[in-house]
């Protein structure tokens, strides 16, 4: 058997060069150090929170073989970082995705930490990847990587620990088979190491729609916050995936028209609405939603730019820079997805009066889910669906307002207000709970 080390491009996109030409951090965990950095002055938080609030915890970094179909083994990487558990064991997805780096996982480990503290559960954060392209990638050999890499991250993970969940690349299918590896190895049953499992498996029920939901939320408690009415708003969401193809369709039966929605191979548009259910029909058949009948087909970056009155950007990080953020026409931004908007964009939308539900608030909604996923695990006890979405809308509804307040009182965006509400959260709890030894 040969083994093959994973080739992987290197390139620079748009966004990386608007970013590198303006001499502005290019990597998305120094951008995050340098929004932590920005709100721990503010704040006055104490040095030495500051600096641990700065670095991630725990990161281990993992090279693993696998045995392909065609009886070759590849060598992957993958990655589990604990970025802080002021707060409690260390919660966050596991993404697979051939560009994911050591510093992307840092990223949204940190996002992570502040996310679990604006919505004020008892979480810290945490996050993994392994860089492969799932999407040519058979079952078996999923199936074989995921229980590889559950072994060899297994010695950070647990339900006490930290709580691996879906992102990008991964479904409850992948978390059912971290949940069976991390059982045989115990020797028993251990349903809340993993979160977004199956319901068979005592997933919650509403977990796989939480994100979305939470995002549909986001954009009432927006909405009504703006005095604008959501029956008949335009709506445009990049990424067709869990979380954006869930918020449109909420969306839609909440009276909204979805304009347009793009995924990775390209996008669609109709200025009169798209039929969300036989949107994601076609894109079950073709792979895509491009080529969908009665629709003009558009790009992703054309997407973002689109006259609408509420965008969402539900793929990935980046996608709103400084080149193309005056662009945006949209009245109100929902981040379904974990940090699409670079900063010096946020500062561009704030003086067009865009108003910007941040990521670590308007996603929050899986991450709630999740949590009540755990405590049912724990507790071999389980809620309706109704249950579930009654008390997610009850967290959001109140994170939303205190950012709000906070956002208010102090003159500053949603996103500020929510890292400043964070942040104050978790320096309060290191410092009560002080420096071992
Ligand atoms: P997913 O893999 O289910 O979907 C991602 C979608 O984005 C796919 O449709 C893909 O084709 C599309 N995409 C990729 N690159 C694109 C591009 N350049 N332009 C347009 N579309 C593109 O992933 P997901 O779980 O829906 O996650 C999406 C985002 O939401 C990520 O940033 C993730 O971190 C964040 N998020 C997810 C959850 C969750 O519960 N799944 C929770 C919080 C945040």
């Amino acid at each position: 058997m040969t083994c093959v080390k994973m080739d992987k491009k290197v390139m620079m996109s748009e966004r990386e060069q608007s970013v590198v030409s303006q001499g502005q951090a290019t990597n998305s965990f120094a951008i995050v150090q340098q929004q932590i950095d920005a709100i721990c002055e503010k704040i006055k938080v104490s040095e030495t929170c500051h600096l641990r609030l700065r670095e991630c915890e725990r990161e281990l970094i993992v090279h693993f073989p696998v045995k392909m179909d065609d009886g070759q083994a590849k060598v992957f990487t993958g990655y589990r970082v604990q970025h802080n558990d002021s707060r409690g064991p260390g919660k966050g997805g596991i993404r697979y995705h051939p560009d994911v780096t050591l510093d992307d996982t840092r990223a949204l480990a940190a996002l992570m930490t502040l996310k679990t503290a604006v919505v004020n559960i008892p979480y810290g954060g945490a996050k993994g990847a392994v860089a492969c392209n799932p999407k040519v990638m058979s079952q078996n050999e999923l199936e074989r990587l995921t229980r590889r890499y559950t072994t060899e991250i297994s010695l950070l993970i647990g339900p006490e620990r930290d709580i691996p969940a879906p992102d990008v690349g991964t479904n409850p299918q992948v978390m059912a088979w971290i949940m069976d590896t991390y059982s045989m190895n115990k020797g028993f049953p251990v349903l809340s190491v993993v979160t977004g499992k199956p319901i068979e498996l005592g997933g919650s029920k509403g977990r796989f729609e939480a994100t979305g939901r939470g995002c549909m939320f986001s954009a009432q408690l927006a909405g009504k916050h703006l005095g604008m009415s959501l029956e008949g708003a335009t709506v445009a969401v990049q990424g067709f995936g869990n979380v954006g193809a869930t918020v449109a369709k909420l969306l839609a039966k909440e009276g909204c028209r979805i304009i347009g929605v793009t995924d990775s191979k390209g996008g669609i548009y109709n200025p009169n609405g798209l039929d969300i259910e036989n949107t994601l029909r076609h894109k079950r058949e073709t792979g895509s939603v491009v080529d969908f009948k009665d629709t003009e087909n558009i790009t992703s970056a054309e997407l973002l730019e689109l006259e609408c009155d509420i965008l969402i950007p539900a793929a990935l990080e980046g996608q709103i820079y400084a080149r193309n953020a005056a662009s945006v026409k949209a009245k109100m931004i929902v981040e379904g997805a974990n940090g699409p908007t670079i900063p010096e964009a946020d500062k561009i939308l704030n003086d067009n009066g865009v108003f910007v539900v941040p990521d670590i608030l308007a996603n929050a909604g899986g991450v709630v889910v999740s949590y009540f996923e755990w405590v049912q695990g724990l507790q071999s006890f389980f809620w309706s669906e109704d249950e579930v979405n009654r008390q997610l809308q009850a967290v959001m509804d109140n994170a939303f307002h205190e950012v709000l307040e906070v956002s208010q009182r102090e003159k500053v965006d949603m996103r500020n207000a929510a890292y400043m509400l964070a942040i104050k959260r978790i320096a309060d709890t290191m410092e009560i709970r002080g420096i071992f030894p």
